[in-house]
């Protein structure tokens, strides 16, 4: 039984069975099971129905004035598919049953009216048909939430890509001038390397809001991919206004969650204009996304490019190297390469520095100047890295094994700023020591200058922990960033490494002459000591020798090896395999 009275809406010309069917039928139902509408004819039938699409059953004379009981059994279904009619009529011989149950009846009663009947038919057909319309709701309600999951991405709530196309759609139709922005948050990827998670879905969310923050009227801000967002912004006429809106959206961006440190996101975003000769609205959300692949390949923190065609043998090339530096690392197309390095008064080997190289299939082997910055971009230097740091641990192992008569000699691995993003680091390099049963001391980790400059807190808090583990720790490219002589003195140093192009240049230049002279004085003056990388020359050799210089490397004494060769240059520490 419904919570609510069923309406039942009573026609019939005769206001006395009318009264009567109200009074007779009302005595047992006190607990207001039902509820009568009246109506003397069809046409006010149909006022009713339209007035109250509450009415689950219809009983009807079919003898009436002006519309019958017949023409009235035509309409209901165009009202409401789920309404019953039943016929109560004076008539009832085949031949009217016949054509009311063809014109939709549902039920046949005979006046004069048996109430008990009635009352059953009443009853029966309130339930099926209450049935069926609470089976519409469900089904109703399913689709309606198929609809929203098909259109919204479930971790932020927003509108996924579906929904945006949607809009843009309804844009062009409308002829309506817009900009679709193409976002993404570039850090994503790393802050879920190195925090895990549930952090980085907290720091997602948090920008979300700030995004939403940002938004007008009809503006939409769709999820479209992890990292990945899109904008529908109305009413955009100009490249210029587009911009503006871009900047605000990174400006939001720029937060840091709670105490976690964690810098902020470097977000990218690309922008195409409603006056591209597009039609299809996939096309204008591509648009957008090559602009700001666009904007990503450019170093800065935030970059906004309006697209422009032009772009996309670029972005091609660029997401085209992206993969397949994916594939190389799930291939084992890495390798590293070793420079010895060298004690500059002894000339003794003193230790090696691992560099990456990448063993490309067909074009042979790519230098990491052409995709170490694309692997920080994708956060594929996260896994890398740990590679890395494992492939140069287990070679310092094996050598060890091999020459213990050669050893102590120290492994220098290249670390990138991203790496220092990932708090777990020092835990890693902790089991890896202890697998390779090696010292920390054995380890020294190169991070470049402007690395330092940039994360000093996060970083901090990292160096202390290498400290801990007696790792120890150089600064590569010095010179070329701006570290004052008081923030490199609060850091826990070993070696400062004079950038190459100081050392290139020493016999030349008298300026350079200077700063690499300086930079040794500063170096000794904080306990620490030199190394000068990219020797060439003799000459170069001899004047770093002179000015104290403990320790170089370079094609003077020799290039970067794969581990066979260096067995047959320096037969005292080589490998086997
Ligand atoms: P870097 O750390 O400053 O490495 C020194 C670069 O100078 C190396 O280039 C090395 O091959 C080159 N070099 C050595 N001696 C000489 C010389 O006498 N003359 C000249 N002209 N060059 C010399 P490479 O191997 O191409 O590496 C380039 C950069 O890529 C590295 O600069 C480093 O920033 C990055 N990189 C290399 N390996 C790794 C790695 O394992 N991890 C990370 N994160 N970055 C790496
Ligand atoms: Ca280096
Ligand atoms: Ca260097």
């Amino acid at each position: 039984m419904p919570s609510q009275p069923a309406s039942i809406l009573v026609v019939d010309d005769e206001i006395e069975l009318q009264r009567l069917i109200e009074r007779r039928l009302q005595v047992p139902l006190e607990k207001g099971e039902f509820q009568f509408l009246f109506a003397t004819n069809g046409v006010e039938a149909m006022e009713q129905l339209a007035q109250h699409p509450e009415v689950s059953v219809v009983l009807t004379d079919l003898n009436m004035p002006g519309m019958d009981g017949f023409a009235l059994l035509e309409q209901i279904p165009k009202i409401d598919p789920f309404l019953k009619a039943v016929v109560v009529s004076a008539y009832g011989d085949i031949e009217n049953i016949r054509t009311a149950m063809n014109r939709g009846a549902f039920d046949f009663l005979t006046k004069p009216i048996n109430f008990r009947d009635l009352m059953l038919t009443i009853r029966k057909t309130v339930s099926l048909v209450c049935q069926a319309r609470q089976q519409q709701a469900q089904l109703e309600n399913a689709v309606a939430s198929l609809h929203y999951l098909a259109h919204h991405d479930p971790l932020t709530g927003l509108p996924n890509q579906n929904a945006i196309l949607e809009r843009i759609r309804a844009a062009i139709e409308a002829r309506e001038s817009f900009a679709v922005l193409f976002l993404d948050l570039n850090r994503f990827q790393v802050i879920k390397y190195g925090f895990g998670d549930v952090t980085a879905e907290e720091f997602l969310i948090q920008g979300v809001k700030r995004l939403g923050e940002c938004l007008a009227g009809e503006d939409m801000l769709a999820r479209v991919w992890k990292d990945e967002f899109a904008l529908f912004l109305p009413g955009m006429e100009t490249a210029e206004v587009a911009k503006e809106r871009a900047e605000q959206f990174h400006d939001a961006l720029e937060f840091s969650l709670g105490d976690r440190p964690i810098a902020s996101f470097h977000s990218h975003i690309g922008i195409a204009l409603s006056s591209l000769d597009y039609s299809q609205a996939e096309d204008f959300l591509r648009a957008a996304d090559t602009a700001m692949h666009y904007a990503r390949m450019q170093t800065s923190k935030h970059n906004t490019m309006l697209f422009n065609p032009e772009m996309q043998v670029a972005v091609f090339n660029r997401l085209q190297l992206e993969s397949e530096l994916e594939t190389a690392l799930k291939e084992q197309e890495f390798r590293l390469y070793y420079q010895p390095i060298f004690n500059l008064e002894t000339l003794k080997l003193a230790g090696f520095e691992a560099l990456l190289r990448w063993q490309h299939p067909q074009k042979g082997i790519i230098s990491p100047s052409h995709f170490v910055s694309v692997a920080e971009e994708t956060g594929l230097i996260l896994p890398l890295g740990e590679w890395i740091l494992q492939e140069a641990c287990d070679r310092l192992h094996h050598w060890h094994q091999q020459y213990p008569e050669s050893f102590p000699f120290f492994m220098s691995i290249n670390l990138s700023g991203i790496q220092l993003l990932n708090v777990e680091l020092p835990d890693y390099i902790e089991r890896l020591l202890s697998h390779y049963k090696l010292k920390g001391s054995q380890i020294k980790l190169e991070i470049t200058e402007s690395v330092l400059m940039d994360n000093t807190e996060v970083v901090m808090r990292l160096l202390e922990r290498f400290r801990e583990q007696n790792i120890r720790l150089s600064i590569d490219d010095f010179g070329t960033g701006y570290s004052s002589l008081s923030y490199l003195q609060s850091l826990p140093l070993d070696t400062l490494k004079i950038d190459q192009s100081f050392v290139k240049n020493m016999d030349g230049s008298q300026k350079s002459l200077d700063i690499v002279k300086t930079i040794i004085t500063l170096a000794h003056s904080l306990g620490l000591d030199v190394i000068g990388e990219g020797i060439e020359t003799q000459r170069q050799f001899q004047i770093l020798q002179t000015l104290g210089c403990e320790l170089g490397q370079g094609f003077y004494f020799s290039p970067p090896l794969d581990p066979k060769t260096m067995f047959s240059q320096f037969p005292t520490v080589g490998c086997s395999d």
